[in-house]
């Protein structure tokens, strides 16, 4: 009996979220073939700025996605109006949060591949259009 499916979303826990990623998860290809959820405060922060045991327990999360399930692609989301960036940072415009979110992004995506070499990361940013969100943009980074 196998058990598995393509991609792993790695996403912030806020509730605020839901309903619009589960919309995304939808209407995307990104999500075909299905997708396991870690779903976390600050989604990659803590890979990104943790402690190393922080980073190794982080990771023992992708290893069951990408080991047992089989997960070629990781989908790391993150988010305006962020509160576990807000417990850390101070930002005064919401571009200055995207830039350090992107920055963090860029370092957890760097941590996986040293780890799994052969999958696809894809850095995807939402914009949350109100407070309690209703509607969020979905952009996938692009360089
Ligand atoms: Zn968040």
């Amino acid at each position: 009996m196998t058990h598995t499916c393509k991609n792993l979303l790695i996403r912030c826990m806020d509730f605020r979220l839901n309903a619009e990623v589960k919309r995304w998860t939808k209407e995307s290809e990104l999500f075909e073939g299905g997708f396991d959820i870690v779903s976390v405060a600050g989604a990659c922060k803590n890979l990104a700025d943790g402690s190393e045991e922080i980073k190794e327990s982080f990771l023992g999360n992708v290893a069951v996605s990408v080991d047992l399930h089989k997960a070629e692609k990781i989908i790391i989301f993150h988010h305006s109006d962020c509160g576990a960036y807000a417990q850390s940072y101070d930002f005064s415009s919401i571009e200055e949060e995207k830039i350090k979110q992107i920055e963090d992004m860029e370092k957890a995506k760097e941590i996986i591949l040293e780890k799994y070499p052969n999958v696809e990361v894809v850095l995807v940013f939402g914009t949350m259009k109100d407070g309690e969100g209703r509607e969020v943009d979905f952009d996938i980074i692009k360089y």
